[in-house]
């Protein structure tokens, strides 16, 4: 199964709706997977539908101290050592009081005390679910708990399970719709992938993100294009945006108008190929070129 990643440096560029589009023109002619790898804010399932059961399984990425109170003979040691401030001392309970929020799980408590008064354990840091989208195909969608870090680790227990999936199913293509920005979500998104989509739009905001994640892609030596979303906007960014693309050799794969029929999808939760079927011969133009460009046409 190949896969490709669809990122943009910047976001509200309009990757998921594009994602959404694509994935089911897509599933007309190939056999597909789709993994949300935006684990802070997985909104596909709200585009995509899911019909049928949701499985899902807890990750847990990171550890934090718990206080096993009655062991605890109140040194106040481990207040002392924590560099994060997640332990503060509790007057009225004479004992420590830990932070989960802010406790970095780096394990100075549980050294420093002679008591041997603190644990560190793993902790749930978010979940990964599987479920049918309305239109046929999979979806992975990676959740993070409220609060917690690891990103990037969700992500690799998401593209374990879409490779799984891919493997199992004998699956053409999985779509991996990545978080914006250049982080670790979005590194553990692109590594490895087939190939890479940069989303961008004509604002100067987008040209500066998309030249920070056409360097990730290149750092990771993956084959990239670029697609202009509501390239209409603004004539003179977009004709700036080509010229970067030219100077780096970059395909420019698809140019989409600014169309209040993007708006009207997201309003009715549907992909806007859908939601607007005069959208559907520009998107087909993007999906058979992707598929030219990775050898599945
Ligand atoms: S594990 Fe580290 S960060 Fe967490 S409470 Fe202990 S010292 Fe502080």
């Amino acid at each position: 199964m190949k896969e490709v990643c669809i990122l943009s440096g910047k976001g509200g560029a309009g990757k998921s709706s594009i994602v959404a589009s694509m994935a089911v023109l897509l599933a007309d002619r190939l056999e597909i997977i789709v993994g949300d790898c935006d684990v802070d804010a997985p909104n596909l399932a709200l585009i995509l539908g899911s019909s049928g059961d949701v499985e899902c399984e807890t990750i847990r990425a990171s550890e934090k101290a718990f206080l096993v109170a009655e062991r605890c003979k109140s040194r106040k040691k481990c207040v002392r050592v924590c560099r994060f401030n997640a332990i503060k001392w509790s007057a009225r309970n004479s004992k420590p009081e830990i932070n989960e929020f802010l406790c970095e799980g780096c394990g100075a408590c549980e050294y420093i005390c002679p008591d041997r008064a603190i644990d560190i354990k793993e902790v749930d840091t978010g979940k990964i679910c599987y479920f049918r989208s309305d239109y046929g195909f999979g979806v992975v969608s990676g959740h993070l708990k409220i609060g917690e870090r690891g990103s990037g680790k969700i992500v690799d227990s998401l593209r374990g399970k879409v490779s799984e999936i891919g493997r199992v199913e004998g699956l053409d293509l999985a779509l991996l719709d990545s978080a914006a920005g250049i982080g670790c979500p979005v590194v553990s998104s692109v590594k490895g992938c087939d190939r890479a989509i940069i989303i961008t739009e004509p604002t100067k905001a987008a040209i500066n993100d998309s030249k920070r994640a056409i360097e990730l892609v290149r750092h990771f030596g993956i084959p990239h294009s670029i697609i202009i979303n509501k390239y209409d906007l603004n004539h003179e960014i977009a004709a700036d945006i080509e010229d970067l693309a030219d100077r780096n050799e970059i395909p420019i794969m698809g140019r989409i108008p600014y169309d209040l029929a993007f708006t009207d999808a997201l309003v009715n939760g549907l992909p806007a190929v859908i939601c607007n079927p005069h959208l559907k011969k520009l998107f087909r133009g993007i999906v058979e070129e992707l598929m030219l460009n990775m050898g599945l046409d």
